[in-house]
């Protein structure tokens, strides 16, 4: 059985690497993670993982070239790379490993709620930065460019609630035998991630300004220029609070579940 399972996801990886979805460490790690949570949670797990990974893939082409244009956001073209991977899955791997050692529905909870932020993450950032209107700084209470972290915009919090939503439906339905009450948590969980998010990435968070076009941005390298540090700790990047986000929902989903 694990060397059919082996075998299928190193199929679908490869796809999803000649699609261009994922770059070539992505798609190592996509697979390791997919292994993981294939082998602790079965074929429901391994739905669930897809169903994030295949609609955030999806969203991220849709209007591609008028995200191109924002100049605030990094050149995803290649793909998401390992480190991505890890910052969205890293949960779902610490969930699918513990509950090879000591099986028990905490870490259920744990999977589904931080596949719930890490969704509703991906498909406020895909959706947001399309808003017409300037999206609103939670911490610098005024309106910045699009793609800034810890700002929000309406459609950007909408699609967040939907993608906690979906997943948190979903697994419930797949792996708690439609326990519904379950899955009104975890999409709370989930949405509570997306708002840490928000809040660590408005903060904390590493931000450049780049030398030549004076915008803000995530990327140490901007117009070919190396750019400069404006806040946060260097250490603190993006897929940083993206894990930590997943963490919090994560463990908020895991405790939902011991409580119920
Ligand atoms: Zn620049």
């Amino acid at each position: 059985m694990i060397i059919i399972v082996t075998i299928v996801l190193g199929f679908f990886v490869y796809i999803a690497y000649r699609l261009s979805f994922l770059t070539a460490g992505g798609a190592i790690a996509s697979w390791l993670v997919g292994l993981f949570v294939w082998v602790s949670f079965q074929i429901e797990g391994i739905v669930l993982l897809c169903l994030f990974f295949i609609t955030s893939s999806l969203l991220s082409k849709f209007k591609k070239k008028k995200k191109m244009k924002l100049k605030t956001i990094e050149d995803e073209s290649k793909g998401r790379e390992a480190g991505q991977v890890f910052a969205n899955g890293g949960v779902a791997f610490i969930a699918s490993a513990g509950h090879l050692i000591v099986p028990h529905p905490f870490w259920i909870g744990l999977l589904v709620a931080s596949l719930a932020e890490a969704t509703a993450d991906t498909w406020a950032s895909e959706i947001g930065v399309l808003s017409r209107r300037k999206p609103f700084h939670l911490l610098r209470l005024r309106q910045v460019e699009s793609g800034i972290s810890g700002a929000v915009s309406i459609p950007g919090s909408i699609a967040a609630l939907t993608g906690a939503f979906v997943m948190g439906v979903a697994g419930t339905e797949f792996l708690f035998d439609h326990w519904w009450p379950l899955s009104i948590l975890f999409t709370t969980a989930g949405f509570f991630g997306n708002i840490v998010d928000t809040f660590l990435g408005g903060s904390v968070q590493v931000a450049y300004r780049c030398p030549i076009c004076k915008i803000e941005t995530e990327t140490t390298i901007h117009c070919n220029h190396p750019t400069k540090q404006i806040k946060g700790y260097e250490w603190l990047t993006n897929n940083v609070v993206n894990f930590l986000s997943s963490l919090a929902a994560g463990v908020l989903g895991g405790v939902a579940v011991l409580w119920m």
